[in-house]
């Protein structure tokens, strides 16, 4: 069983959001137009396994997705 120290959590940031919240201090972008999606989520893919390489034995506890919502 995994302990306490083994846990920890994910935040994944979508930074394109319709238009900017006055209060968000995130690192997000008003987006205009079409853009590479696709290459968006092979970053995050790569991302993710990099990270897991770099965290053997440890357990993804929470997953929060956040950011690009509003419209
Ligand atoms: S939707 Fe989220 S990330 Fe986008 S501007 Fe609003 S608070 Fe910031």
């Amino acid at each position: 069983m995994a302990s306490a120290n083994d846990l920890f959590g994910i935040y994944v940031h979508w930074p394109f959001c319709a238009s900017k919240c006055p209060y968000c201090d995130f690192n997000s972008h008003v987006h205009r137009g079409a853009f590479d999606e696709d290459a968006f989520v092979e970053g995050y893919r790569r991302e993710i396994a990099h990270m897991a390489s770099l965290s053997p034995g440890r357990l993804v506890q929470s997953i929060f997705f956040g950011g690009g919502t509003r419209r």
